[in-house]
């Protein structure tokens, strides 16, 4: 059973209804031992992305303060090759990227073919944060919409691969987890007493959200809802939707690879034949 809930459009989204504590039968032991292996393949898979060269992979964490996006950026990616992959975190635009439309600071971060990207906040933020906030006319987040699917299908329709992640926490985690912060001088560092000023929007955001995945969902760029109560579920969640989604691909990169080597080897073998022939004439 996949423990993130994959959503490619259409229909309304009820956040209310998911359980942000996920599957509560799965135990924690099998799950930290399942995601272990996860993470051992996403990092062998971003290893063939990187050679083969051939496609991109993006992948956008949002979620509520607190909900995990820089836990899971350091778990699920722990195997993979820094050489190959890019972390990009999105804050308060700039006066110079507020000069541009929305997506003009985001469309330079997306990953080239070969990278993989995460996206730590994203373009989403223009219809969340900027909605809940009025931080922009009402007409105008409303047509980010269909900019962020005419956006998301240019990305795919150029050999990028697109992954949406919602980490799903509920209330009174938020809560504990800003209070545990508060008790922590490691952790302290991140609190922002805007985040309890932000608690207080809740219910607007999460329908921000509800709105932003039913809209933006596709096949080509899902978005994943994932129970984020429970760090190590969560850990196993994401690790889970990439590497379901990405492993078949695997068979082309490696085609890919094997025509390239194969390429290659001609070309050696031609260099020889000449070298000899030069050596056989002097
Ligand atoms: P943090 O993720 O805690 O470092 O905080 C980053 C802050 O930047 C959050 O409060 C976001 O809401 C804010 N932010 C990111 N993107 C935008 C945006 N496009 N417009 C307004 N605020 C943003
Ligand atoms: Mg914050």
């Amino acid at each position: 059973m996949a423990h993130a809930i994959r959503i490619t459009g259409g229909n309304k989204v009820d956040l209310g209804a998911i359980d942000p504590k996920g599957d509560k039968k799965l135990a924690r032991s099998d799950g930290e031992a399942r995601f272990d292996e996860l993470a051992e393949e996403l990092g062998e898979i971003q290893e063939l992305l990187y050679a083969a060269g051939s496609s991109g992979v993006l992948v956008v964490l949002q979620g509520l303060d607190t909900s995990g996006k820089d836990g899971t950026i350091r778990h699920v990616f722990r195997d993979a090759n820094p050489q190959g992959t890019r972390i990009v975190s999105f804050k308060v635009p700039t006066p110079q990227e507020r000069g541009h439309d929305f997506l003009w600071r985001i469309h330079q971060q997306a990953p080239e073919r070969g990278m993989l990207t995460v996206f730590n906040r994203s373009h989403y933020e223009d219809v969340l944060v900027a909605r809940v906030h009025e931080l922009v006319p009402e007409a105008t987040w409303r047509a980010r919409y269909d900019h962020i699917l005419n956006f998301e299908r240019l990305l795919a329709d150029n050999d990028t691969m697109v992954l949406k992640f919602y980490l799903h926490i509920s209330n009174a985690e938020q809560e504990e987890r800003l209070l545990a912060r508060e008790h922590d001088v490691e952790k302290a560092w991140k609190l922002s007493s805007a985040d309890w000023v932000e608690r207080r929007s809740w219910d607007r955001y999460i329908e921000a959200f509800e709105d932003a995945i039913a809209r933006c969902a596709t096949d080509h760029a899902p978005w994943f809802v994932v129970p984020a109560d429970r760090k190590w579920y969560r850990n196993l969640a994401v690790a889970e939707a990439l590497v379901e989604t990405l492993r078949p691909s695997v068979p082309a990169w490696l085609e890919a690879l094997r025509h390239r080597g194969e390429a290659e080897l001609a070309a050696i073998r031609s260099t020889r034949r000449e070298t000899q022939g030069a050596g056989n004439r002097g």
